[in-house]
Parts: C-alpha cells; sequence; structure tokens
C-alpha cells in the first residue's frame, strides 16, 4: 500500500494523489491543462494496477478540470460529497470552471455521504463532510494510518479561502473543530506541501481564522 503525490506541472491546478492498496483510488484530478501530464503520472503510480475510483474533494475546476482525462484512460467511477450535484451539472457558478477558463467537465458523480467508509484494503477512507470553502467538500481520513486528504480545508500552513460561492466562515470554523478532534498524522492537502503533523496544520489554520483552540 502506498500513496504517490502528483503535485501539478504548473501553477494552477492542485495536488492529485494516487493511493494504491488492494483497490485503487485518485484523489482529485487536477486542472485540464495538466491532464495529459496527470494521466501519464497516474499511469506511473499505479504500476500496471487498473483505476478502481477517482474520488473529487470538491467541485473547484482546478481539482476537476482533469476529470475526463482520467475517466477516458482508465474508466473509472467518479465520487464526490455533496459538491457531486455542482460537478454533475457543471453549474460554472460553484465549479469556477468559465473563471479558469476551462471547457465543462460532463460526468456522472456518485455522492458519497458523511461517515461513508472506501475499503482499498490497507487504507480504509472515511468520508468527512467539511464546508466552508465549498459547502460540500470532503475530507478523507485514513482510519488505518490516521493520515488526512485535506483538500482546500487544510494546507501546510493555511485555510482555505471561504470568501467563494458556496464558501462560509463558519462553517469553516465547524469543520476545523471537527478535524481538531482527530489524529492526524500526515496531511495530503489539495495545494503546496505535505506535512508529517496534520494536527499542528489544523492549530495553525485555526489561528488564521481567529479561533479559540
Ligand atoms: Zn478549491
Amino acid at each position: 500500500m502506498a500513496v504517490h503525490a502528483i503535485p501539478p506541472s504548473y501553477a494552477f491546478g492542485s495536488n492529485v494523489f494516487v493511493i494504491v492498496g488492494d483497490r485503487t483510488a485518485v484523489v482529485d484530478a487536477g486542472s485540464e491543462g495538466n491532464s495529459s501530464y496527470t494521466v501519464n503520472k497516474v499511469r506511473e503510480a499505479l504500476g500496471g494496477r487498473s483505476l478502481d475510483m477517482l474520488i473529487l474533494t470538491h467541485a473547484h475546476y482546478d481539482h476537476i478540470g482533469g476529470v475526463p482525462a482520467i475517466v477516458d484512460e482508465f474508466g473509472c467511477t467518479v465520487y464526490a460529497g455533496k459538491d457531486a450535484r455542482a460537478i454533475a451539472d457543471a453549474d460554472s457558478s460553484v465549479t469556477l470552471c468559465d473563471d479558469f477558463d476551462g471547457t465543462p467537465v460532463q460526468v456522472e458523480v456518485e455522492e458519497l455521504a458523511d461517515g461513508d467508509v472506501i475499503d482499498l484494503g490497507g487504507h480504509r477512507l472515511r468520508v468527512m463532510d467539511t464546508p466552508g470553502h465549498t459547502v460540500g467538500e470532503i475530507c478523507l481520513y485514513d482510519e488505518k494510518s490516521s493520515d488526512l486528504f485535506s483538500g482546500d480545508v487544510v494546507f501546510k500552513t493555511g485555510v482555505g479561502r471561504t470568501d467563494l460561492p458556496t464558501g462560509s466562515s463558519a462553517d469553516m470554523a465547524w469543520s476545523l473543530r471537527r478535524l481538531a478532534n482527530i489524529q492526524i498524522n500526515i496531511l495530503y492537502p489539495g495545494h503546496g506541501s505535505c506535512c508529517t503533523d496534520g494536527n499542528a496544520s489544523v492549530r495553525h489554520a485555526m489561528r488564521i481564522m481567529g479561533m479559540e483552540q
């Protein structure tokens, strides 16, 4: 079992993570402009395995623009949390597709619910609703390793913007409190570097938000 991190090949894409257990998953798809690079890197990380699922942390275009390329190449099912509807409807007011000058993503998306567990064998990813950056954002918590795929909620030394459509600083505060209550070892954020003390990153994010701890 392993997690492979694929940083974007240019500034306007998210990190992409490939999780290889008995089953395989990709977390976030990066942007359209990165997509052929991303597909090659995912194929390399899979080492000949097929891809079972593509899980999107939220609807923003820098995380979903690469979906068509990944689905075309690997034929995987696409999942997201409550942002699933906005993604499936290609709702640019939420995905920000037009702001990114992107091609709308046409794809079917299965909706994951808070508490769902995705068992990859070696990794058990628990879905956590963590609204604030978008209303339907999820984090994925690996119950075996206590590692967290944090999307654009928490970064190594930062917190996700709350001023975009469907964002809310009150929701973000709720989500950060939720994350402060679990042990987090490695943090795999949507942008920037990973780190090994996820709880420190959550505390830092709370300080940025002016929250008591
Ligand atoms: Zn975002």
